[in-house]
């Protein structure tokens, strides 16, 4: 493999390797052709093949230039040695000397001593690595990125001709576990809670490429511009669809239009079109590539964008293929699949679909945001989900104890079948008092709003009939798109937002990125404690452009409108006073500019540091409102990372430390009339909303499903019993006083979810 070795000697080569794996003979002939062909094409010594067998053992299937002895007698596990690696991380290896790599392991069968270099590439099919196809030479050689990159395209032929040719079947690949009758639990991480019963749909079948090497390179570009424009139309339909509905998925779509329209993501398919492939094996490999990049990728944020391109490389894939790949749902369906985009789940029937199970997936992935919004039960991280649960098994899917089983029993069907009849009276319960307000029997009104960061979310203001939006986490267009929405676009969604909201007040928290949100190295580079780092008002106050533009499209988008907006982070007043100075100079331009000014403004700040606590005496002079981020102020409180499932029951909301906090802050804002109000998830939860009640606070915002629980429970309280039975709590020396109030509720006839 030299400088020599050119597009068209790679096209000639795929070409030959088609015709081989078409032909007639018994698969080990043709694959023994197919490693001496690959060798001889790259100039390389030996060529091999290793295949994936049950139990994640790679076996040496078919080998040019090691001794024929060795095959199907070397076997090495995942992870074992350097074929091992390249099957582990499915990713490609160059090395000039094997031999110095510390996971070499020399294996004497197959006389491998005198080769020196070793490149090799996964053969990876419908996103699993199925095997590993490796070239070595005798000198020791430094490969180059066009070598590696050439060999990574015959890899993606190989391996797409070895799944059609069925070398190693399915079945034994995935074998079930004991026995097939039994049921299975699987568990998984939850991304939206909820109960769901259904026969398994695998979403997007593999799609069988039938034609992966093409002679005629300008068609396939000329097929493959045809698809694009298709798939934009596509595109632009959904998003006209969403508007129609004015469901506003436009936020997340925009986004999708902006990738179809990436030169980045459409060259690397057409140059793949120019190395001898068919418009449709190119995104295949491009789709392979992202694939391997995605399960490697550290940064939540690439991760998602990478994700959003694969599931337009699905759709381009689908349209090159002709379509009718559109998989009809039964009418309780359970969506496995290893990861979804948004715009593939919105193109489900949504109320066939009655949960979704994922291999892989993550808490701000788009499809999770999505599936929020149609309240579908989410599991995601189920390991082997795709190779254990078969088309049309039985699944009841439980994300509140985050789990699903597998052909289940009668009784467990009867068990969950019970708990959905009781979860969906529940619902009709709230829906009925979906117009009262949140007052309880004493007459003390609680002012209930919504937690918002997506159009999509404001549906949810209509569906529960909230106050407003308490807080509205404006991060979500600055997470999706590939470069930072400018005061136009920013100004745009406001408005959206403002309009959505129809006259009821919403909070605009400014920037919030860093800590779990963003990796504030898309600003930044990696930092060692992201949640304590340079995140939030700490960024915004260092690259006050971001902030200015922000607070300027904010105050346009209200022009003749209510005006709130919010500070996170904020963790001493100076801070506070230089965001609030940046405030109002924006203000002044924009009224010098001759623009409208709000109906009224209130600038205020979430309280999610500590030290802020032991400042509030100056604080309540400065600021029009405080709004309690509990979320964050716990994981300081605690030094807990709230993203650390292992930390989640390792404290409690409900203990005399937090509830003596709170009780203190009440009384500072009340003094000083200052609004107060809480919207971190405390105030979603049921038992923990009537303990802020009961502590003086009388403004919640929380998570649209929240609503209606937190509202009966209001409802069915007597606030002149609650006080006192929780301010007695705060002397108690229990690290949690839940189950004690929990026990209260319960004699009161107090109505808890
Ligand atoms: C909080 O920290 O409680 C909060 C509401 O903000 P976020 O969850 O967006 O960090
Ligand atoms: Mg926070």
């Amino acid at each position: 493999m030299t400088d020599l070795f050119s597009a068209g000697d790679l096209r000639r080569m795929l070409s030959r390797l088609r015709d081989v794996m078409a032909g007639a003979g018994a698969v080990q002939g043709r694959l023994d052709k197919v490693v001496a062909l690959i060798a001889e094409g790259l100039r390389a010594d030996v060529c091999s093949c290793y295949v994936m067998r049950a139990g994640e053992v790679l076996e040496l299937f078919a080998t040019f230039g090691l001794a024929q002895k060795a095959v199907h007698q070397t076997r090495l596990r995942v992870g074992e040695g350097l074929v091992g690696e390249i099957a582990a991380h499915a990713r490609p290896l160059a090395l000039a000397d094997a031999w110095s790599h510390p996971q070499f392991v020399y294996r004497p069968e197959t006389g491998e001593d005198f080769f020196r270099s070793l490149m090799g590439a996964p053969l990876v099919q419908a996103g699993r690595v199925i095997g590993v196809l490796v070239v070595q030479t005798r000198e020791e050689r430094p490969f180059n990125d066009w070598e590696v990159e050439t060999l990574e395209t015959v890899a993606m032929v190989i391996a797409e001709l070895m799944a059609a040719t069925q070398v190693v079947k399915r079945e034994e690949l995935f074998q079930s576990e004991g026995n097939a009758l039994l049921h299975v639990r699987l568990s998984g991480a939850s991304l939206n809670p909820g109960v769901g019963i259904g026969v398994a749909v695998m979403h997007k079948p593999h799609v069988r490429i039938g034609r992966l090497v093409s002679d005629d390179p300008v068609a396939e570009q000329h097929r493959l511009q045809d698809a694009l424009d298709a798939l934009r139309r596509e595109v632009d339909a959904l998003i006209d669809g969403s508007r129609d509905e004015s469901e506003g998925y436009g936020d997340i779509l925009e986004v999708y239009r902006m990738f179809a329209d990436d030169r980045g993501w459409i060259s690397r398919i057409s140059e793949a079109i120019s190395s001898g492939l068919t418009a449709e094996a190119a995104v295949q490999k491009v789709h392979d590539d992202t694939h391997v990049r995605i399960t490697q990728a550290n940064d939540p944020i690439l991760r998602e964008r990478l994700q959003d391109l694969e599931d337009l490389a699905n759709r381009l894939l689908n349209i090159l293929a002709g379509g009718g790949l559109r998989v009809e749902l039964p009418d309780n369906a359970i969506l496995v699949c290893r990861s979804i985009g948004p715009t593939e789940l919105l193109d489900y029937d949504r109320r066939k679909l009655k949960g979704l199970v994922m291999e892989e997936g993550s808490p701000t992935m788009h499809a999770a945001v999505v599936a929020k919004a149609l309240d579908i039960p989410v599991l995601a991280q189920v390991h082997g989900a795709l190779s254990r649960i078969d088309s049309l098994d039985l699944i009841v899917l439980d994300a509140n104890a985050e789990q699903i089983v597998l052909r289940p029993s009668d009784e467990i069907i009867e068990l969950y079948t019970a708990a959905i009849d009781a979860r969906t009276k529940q619902k009709a319960a709230y829906a009925a008092i979906r117009d009262l307000p949140a007052v309880t029997r004493d007459g003390v009104r609680v002012s209930i709003s919504i937690n918002a960061g997506l159009l999509i979310d404001m549906q949810g203001l209509v569906d529960c009939n909230a106050d407003g939006i308490g807080l509205y986490r404006t991060e979500m267009p600055f997470l999706a798109m590939p470069t930072l929405p400018d005061v136009k676009a920013q100004y745009a969604l406001y408005k959206q937002v403002i309009e959505g909201a129809k006259g009821k007040p919403v909070t605009f928290r400014t920037l919030d990125v860093g800590g779990d949100k963003i990796a504030a190295s898309s600003f930044s580079g990696p930092e060692d404690n992201p949640a304590m780092g340079w995140r939030s008002i700490r960024l915004t106050l260092d690259r006050p452009a971001l902030l200015r533009q922000q607070l300027r499209a904010m105050i346009k988008a209200t022009e003749g409108e209510v005006l709130r907006v919010m500070f996170p982070m904020v963790a001493s007043v100076a801070e506070f006073d230089a965001a609030r100075r940046i405030f109002d100079l924006e203000m002044e331009r924009h009224l010098r500019d001759g623009g409208r000014s709000p109906k009224s403004v209130s600038v205020g700040t979430m309280l999610e540091v500590p030290a802020l606590l032991w400042q509030m005496e100056l604080l309540v002079t400065r600021t029009d409102f405080i709004s309690l981020g509990t979320n964050d102020l716990m994981q300081f409180m605690f030094a807990a990372d709230r993203g650390n499932t292992r930390l989640a029951h390792r404290y409690d909301t409900l203990s005399p430390p937090v509830l003596k906090v709170i009780r203190d802050v009440v009384g500072q804002c009340a003094a000083a009339k200052v609004e107060f109000s809480v919207c971190g998830e405390m105030a979603g939860v049921p038992l923990d909303a009537l303990a802020l009640v009961a502590l003086g606070c009388r403004n919640l915002s929380m998570s649209a499903p929240a609503v209606g629980p937190v509202r009966a429970i209001i409802r069915s309280a007597v606030l002149a019993e609650v006080e006192p039975f929780i301010l007695d709590l705060l002397r108690a020396g229990d690290p949690s006083v839940r189950e004690r109030i929990r026990a209260f509720t319960q004699d009161r006839g107090i109505s808890v979810d």
